[in-house]
């Protein structure tokens, strides 16, 4: 009963995802997609706030039977890429494209939204609708609708993400840390500049600067468990302006993944002792700029073997242990404050020319993927209800 009444909303949530498609936002600037989502939701009768911890938009659905609230969430901002394909629905916006598959999200719980307002008669508890913004840059919208109250009685939270690696058809997750926490560092090193031909009258920030490059490797592969996955990169090193110039300053960047708070620390403190340390090797002097993004995306025991139970039995769908993965997601703030679960949609299918990775400029999905996805998250909220009856 479910898969029909999904399939009749199907026509919509592909009209709604093209939409979105060729109009997106780039994060903390979803106006348009806030207030279209708005527009949906009242559509259907649904209780709707705006302006929910910056762009936010919160659904309200209370069912006629007792029972608890489920929090579902879609993310809505797109990304700083030009695309590339020649689809009727390419993004019409210069420089800006859906190339994660958030407007897919954004459809999938539009639908879900549909499905459960047209049944509020045998809804049991309240199905609380979040589609937040800004997932792509820190802090993140997440945190934010948190902090306006998006959270406020919610019993337990599930989000889903298509997924273009896996095939569509398949869901996959894992219980326990399911994605990195990333972080991101800017060192700079500062020596005293001088004359090429007279090394010993200057300090050299370039000497300095690459020594620290080569001890940085040290931190994963002599400090982390090696049974324990996580990665520092520089990515950028910038110093001195001529062939016959000591160069003043230099500068390093780089980010750091992995799956463990502890872990994280220990990898935040080797960086700063060897930047610190290396800094006085070389008598240079050092500043040290860490930012912290998100935490480490960690799944609930109990609802990811709800999501085993579920996704195959109620929704159809082939189920797999997903590996670690090691981008990042503020779906995790959620997941630190309520138990839950986040699922990833296999969205794959290279006859549709689904087959590019996240973030590619001819990324897309395979349609479909939407239903799968909304079918998922009805279930996993109706199973949630009937159990904790
Ligand atoms: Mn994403």
């Amino acid at each position: 009963m479910r898969e029909e009444a999904l399939k009749s909303l199907f026509p919509a949530m592909v009209e709604r995802r093209r939409y979105l498609h060729r109009y997106p936002e780039l994060s903390f600037q979803e106006q348009n997609t806030s207030a279209y989502v708005a527009d949906v939701l009242r559509e259907l009768g649904i209780d709707t706030v705006v302006g929910v911890g910056g762009n936010g938009v919160v659904g309200t659905i209370k069912g006629q039977l007792p029972g608890r609230t489920v929090a579902l969430r879609a993310d809505m901002d797109a990304l700083p890429i030009q695309d590339e394909k020649t689809c009727e629905y390419a993004s019409q916006v210069q420089g800006v494209m859906h190339a994660c598959g958030h407007d897919g999200h954004t459809s999938a719980l539009l639908a879900v939204a549909e499905y459960f307002s047209s049944r509020r008669e045998k809804l049991q508890g309240e199905i609380r609708l979040l589609f937040q913004p800004a997932e792509e840059v820190c802090p993140g919208g997440a945190l934010s609708m948190i902090e306006a109250g998006a959270l406020d009685g919610v019993d337990v939270i599930y989000g889903v993400h298509l997924w273009t690696p896996i095939p569509v058809g398949t869901t996959a997750s894992r219980p326990g840390p399911l994605m990195a926490s990333t972080d991101e560092f800017f060192i700079e090193l500062s020596g005293r500049g001088g004359h090429g031909g007279m090394p010993h009258a200057a300090v050299d920030s370039v000497v300095a600067g690459s020594a620290l490059v080569l001890q940085l490797q040290s931190v994963v592969s002599r400090s982390v468990n090696p049974l324990d996955p996580a990665v520092v990169t520089i990515g950028s090193i910038h110093g001195g302006t001529a062939q016959n110039v000591i160069a003043d300053t230099c500068r390093l960047a780089g980010t750091v993944r992995c799956f463990h708070e502890e872990t994280r620390k220990t990898i935040r403190d080797r960086i700063e002792q060897l930047a610190q340390g290396t800094a006085q090797a070389y008598g240079a002097g050092v500043s040290i700029d860490y930012m912290t993004g998100y935490p480490s995306l960690v799944n609930h025991q109990e609802e990811f073997e709800r999501f085993q139970n579920v996704a195959a039995k109620e929704a159809g769908l082939g189920v797999e242990l997903s590996p670690q993965i090691m981008p990042a997601e503020d779906f995790a703030y959620y997941l630190q404050r309520v138990p839950g679960c986040f699922m990833l949609v296999g969205a794959g299918n290279p006859a549709k020319n689904a087959a590019y990775p996240h973030h590619h400029p001819k990324f897309d999905i395979d349609e479909e993927a939407m239903l799968h996805a909304a079918s998922l998250m009805i279930a996993m909220a109706e199973a949630y209800q009937s159990d904790r009856q």
